[in-house]
This record gives C-alpha cells, structure tokens and sequence, in this order.
C-alpha cells in the first residue's frame, strides 16, 4: 500500500470518526468506535424532490441501525425534476434533494455523498441547446437522436468536448460546495455499452457476440478529426475498430481526462470523490471503454460487482475484487477500492460469506445497492445487521 494511499485512508477514517461522533446517540458505543475504512459499510439509496421528511427518517434510522455509516444518495438520475432554462443549467433539484436529506442523515451518523449520473445526462434543456455535445455511433447516428436500446435516458455527452467537461464540472461543484455534504459520487462515467453485460442480452432483446457499428461511440466529428489528427485515420474507416489499439486507448484516454478534471473539483472543496465503475477493470474497458485503473483523484472508487447480470458464479465476486485492486496496485493508483454487491444477488443466509470474500480479497469495506433493495426482501434487514456486526469483529 502506498504511502498516499494510507493518507487518504486516513481521511476516511477521520470522516467516519466525525460521523460516530453524532451518531452515539443512534447507536451503541462500542459498536461506533470499531469502524474502520476497511469495516465501512455504505449502501446506495435513491432520492426525490418529493420524498417526505418521514421517509428520510426512516430509512436513515434503519441503515444506523443495521451498521451502514454512509449514503450515496441518488440526487441526479438522468431526468431532473426542475429544468432550468438554457441560461441556467443549475441543477435545482438535486440541490434540494441533498439540502432536505442532509439534516436527517447527521441526525443518524450517516455520512451523505451526492451521487449523479455523469456522461449519460438526460436533461432536455441540454438535449435541446446542445445537441452537438452527444456522442454518435459508427453508423454517425447521434445519442441525442435515437433511443439506444430502446431506453430513452440512454443519452450521452463526448467525453473529447471540453463543454463537456466544463458543464459537469459546473454540476459537479454546485454539488460540492454543499456544506455538510461529505462528498460526490459519479455513476455512468463511461461509454454507452458497446456491449451489454451478457445476462442481459436476452431481457434486452440484443444479439452481442461482437462490437457492432450502431453501439460503437463516439465518431463524432471533434473525436474523429482529434483522432485523425494523431494518426493520420479516420476512425470510421477503420474496419475493425475494436482491434485498433490506437482508438481504443484514445477513447479510453478521453473518458478518463473529464474524470480526473470532476475528481479534482469534487476534491478542490474539501470532498470525497468516488465513483461507481464495472465490475472488472479488463471487462470495463472492452464493455463500457471504461479504463477506471487509471481514474486519478479519486479516493474511492467502487466496482459494481453485480455478478449475476454477468452470468457468472459467485465465487467472482473475489475474483473481480482481486483483479481490481491488482489493476490500481499496477497503475499506481491510490485510490480505494471497495466491492459493490447487489442486494438481489446476494442471499440473506449467505451476506457474511460475500462480505468476507470481498474483504479477503482486498476490498476495503463494503457497498450495497441498494437500500430500496434491502427494504424488498422480507427479513434482509435483521441478517444485515448481524453480518454487518459480524464483519467488524
Ligand atoms: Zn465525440
């Protein structure tokens, strides 16, 4: 472990120590006082301009009971509830979302990160102003235009435009600078999915044995002609453009660029950033052109490891775990890793069995998708807490 990497964790450690701190109250002392980043348990919950004040209070009071000490609260979901005009992209509502969650969350000990959808941004008004800024496939249709797997919010911004990076950046702080937020955390920082996971493919309706040209982004004509520029090829020439190494890095290399500039600005206000990536960082690249090794200025970062939509075994989810954490050891890269779980995919008899195969195979603590999931499955909130105990022991 790197020498920066222990500073970072002690950060965390700091952080969780100030949440227990307010959260003496909620929960039992000698429970508290035994979490440690690698004992930290988050979960991600979803969040509306609309949600009562009695429900924050419920399931805040439910995640400290079961031993979860923080929330990635979903606050920009593709679509949001206020639409500002073209001027003014401010997104009001997540703003909301976080000011009316945060009191309830100190009132429990839970530490509260804003989680927002990032190159996948729905928002009409910047669909309608903007269009230019939306990726386009090898066929040169445009994200903005056709409904990508048949999903309307499939949506998403060219990682190569600067305006790209400046209008999330732009969201990203008004985020931030929310005092007593403890930090922001990007989902969909990636690619649309050149392919989707293969447990999909059947309830999707898709036939994915390759890369095909109508799910192949971005060919854009800034991304082309920097592109083109490099190499002296037009990347819509190329006839396979998956085995051209010199793309794909690009591509890799452009995504990973607004990265690192959104890590830089969550951290510039004192916040943690993570972000929420694939489950392996192999898979990633090839699926979602996702290189997230390579993500900087991130503090954690949380492969979601949702083994069953991959068709694979549970014994993965160690093995995706140690491949990640290999990758950011490779890279050099200090950032955390810490292993998402999918509620569904994961047995209430059998939590302690993936929370342990995580943690032995280097995660440093344990996220879970979700708390809605959790609130679905009769008796999952009992076994939680008991795993949860059982985990710092
Ligand atoms: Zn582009």
């Amino acid at each position: 472990m790197s020498i920066v990497k222990n500073i970072i964790a002690g950060g965390l450690s700091v952080l969780i120590s100030a949440a227990v701190l307010t959260s003496l109250s909620s929960c039992s002392q000698k429970e508290a006082v035994s979490v440690t980043p690698e004992t930290k348990v988050w979960a991600w919950m979803s969040g509306k301009t609309t949600t009562p004040d009695r429900r924050w209070r419920r399931s805040f009071r439910k995640a400290s009971r079961a031993g979860i000490n923080a929330v990635l609260l979903e606050c920009h979901g593709g679509y949001p509830e206020i639409l500002g005009d073209s001027s003014s992209f401010r997104d009001s509502a997540a703003i909301r979302i976080i000011r009316s969650a945060l009191p309830h969350a100190e009132r429990y000990g839970i530490e509260l990160h804003a989680w927002i959808w990032t190159i996948n941004r729905t928002e009409k008004n910047l669909r309608k102003a903007h269009s230019e800024w939306y990726q386009v496939n090898a066929l040169g249709e445009s994200c903005a235009d056709i409904k990508l797997y048949n999903r309307e919010h499939y949506r998403w911004l060219c990682p190569s435009r600067k305006e790209t990076e400046e209008y999330l950046r732009n969201r990203v702080a008004e985020l931030a600078e929310i005092r007593g937020l403890a930090g922001v955390h990007l989902d969909f920082i990636r690619y649309p999915d050149a392919i989707l996971p293969y447990g999909l493919h059947e309830s999707r309706g898709v036939f994915q044995d390759k890369v095909y040209p109508r799910w192949d982004f971005c060919y854009c004509e800034v991304c082309r002609d920097a592109f083109r520029e490099r190499t002296g090829t037009d990347p819509l020439e190329l006839e396979d453009p998956t085995s051209c190494e010199a793309w794909m890095q690009y591509r890799w290399d452009a995504l990973t660029n607004v990265a690192n500039a959104l890590g830089k600005e969550i951290r510039s206000h004192g916040k943690i950033a993570s972000a929420a990536v694939f489950a392996s960082p192999e898979e990633s690249k090839k699926l979602v052109r996702q290189d997230w090794a390579n993500f900087r200025n991130f503090d954690v970062l949380f492969p979601m490891i949702y083994h069953r939509f991959y068709n694979w075994p549970d014994e993965m989810v160690g093995t995706a775990t140690r491949q990640g954490v290999r990758a950011l050891e490779r890279n050099d890269n200090p950032a955390s890793l810490c292993s998402g779980l999918f509620v569904g995919h994961v047995p209430k008899q059998r939590i302690s069995e993936f929370f342990d195969d995580a943690r032995d195979n280097g995660s440093t603590g344990i996220c879970l998708f979700s708390l809605e999931k959790i609130d679905e499955k009769w008796g999952y909130w009992r076994a939680l807490r008991k795993a949860i105990r059982r985990f710092r022991e």
